[in-house]
């Protein structure tokens, strides 16, 4: 009976904010081109999960999002797959230079661990992925940067150390996500976030992922989102 109730908890999906789109059933609804579908293929992704079917239509709308989903849940995908799609939409774009993706997560694993999915989708289209966090030469990681790169995977204080060194700039940036912004606050980044979500274009599409919804990250998902859709999959905290 307990477990039942716990697995029912794990399951309940709540979503709020206006004109939501419905959500999808297969990867196939996605409308993703056959190189994405290929690669999905290959990661021997079958059906995508909670948070994915309801992510997927609201950001490939272009709206923002808070997604609210526990470790495991399939996160990083879903906002990886629209970011790829976002890009190619984007030719007029390709003529600058920066990054038009940005994503910040707290440690240097979890950057590394996106950067090497982000990497797995970018490649068919040529898309350059960048990965910057710290215990990595801050010379190498400019040169690369300076080489150029369409997704730059950070942790907050070495993409801040990148900017003031003028390794890159933001002008091209267009899809920002916030991934664990409860443990990027937790570690102490809410000044880094800040200031990095200031130096991006307000018309940007904006993402968050956290597990939980302490005070300080809904005020800041206030502050920084556009009329976003939040998704919660499963009871949280
Ligand atoms: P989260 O960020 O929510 O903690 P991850 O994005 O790290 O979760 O995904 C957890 C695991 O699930 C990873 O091994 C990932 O490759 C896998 N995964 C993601 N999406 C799917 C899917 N649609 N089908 C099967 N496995 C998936
Ligand atoms: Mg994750």
């Amino acid at each position: 009976e307990q477990d039942v109730n716990e697995y029912r908890k794990s399951l309940a999906i709540r979503v709020s904010g206006f004109d939501v789109p419905k959500p999808i059933k297969t990867f196939e609804d996605c409308g993703f081109s056959t190189q994405i579908m290929g690669a999905i293929k290959k990661q021997g992704y079958e059906k995508p999960t909670s948070i994915q079917c309801q992510a997927f239509p609201i950001v490939l709308s272009g709206r923002d999002i808070i997604g609210i989903a526990k470790t495991g849940s399939g996160k990083t995908a879903a906002f990886v797959l629209p970011m790829i799609v976002h890009i190619m939409d984007q030719p007029e774009l390709q003529k600058e230079e920066g990054p038009i993706g940005v994503i910040c997560a707290p440690t240097r694993e979890l950057a590394h661990q996106i950067f090497l999915e982000a990497k797995k989708f970018a490649k068919p289209y040529g898309i350059r992925v960048s990965a910057v966090y710290g215990g990595m030469s801050k010379l190498d990681q400019f040169k690369e940067l300076k080489a150029g790169c369409e997704i730059v995977v950070a942790t907050p204080g070495r993409l801040i150390d990148m900017l003031k060194m003028k390794a890159l700039t933001m002008t091209r940036a267009t899809y920002l996500v916030l991934d664990e912004a409860d443990r990027m606050f937790d570690l102490g980044f809410e000044p880094q976030v800040r200031s990095i979500v200031g130096q991006i274009r307000p018309d940007r599409q904006t993402l968050l992922f956290s597990a939980t919804m302490p005070r300080k990250v809904e005020k800041l998902a206030r502050e920084i989102l556009t009329d976003p859709i939040r998704v919660t999959v499963g009871e949280v905290g």
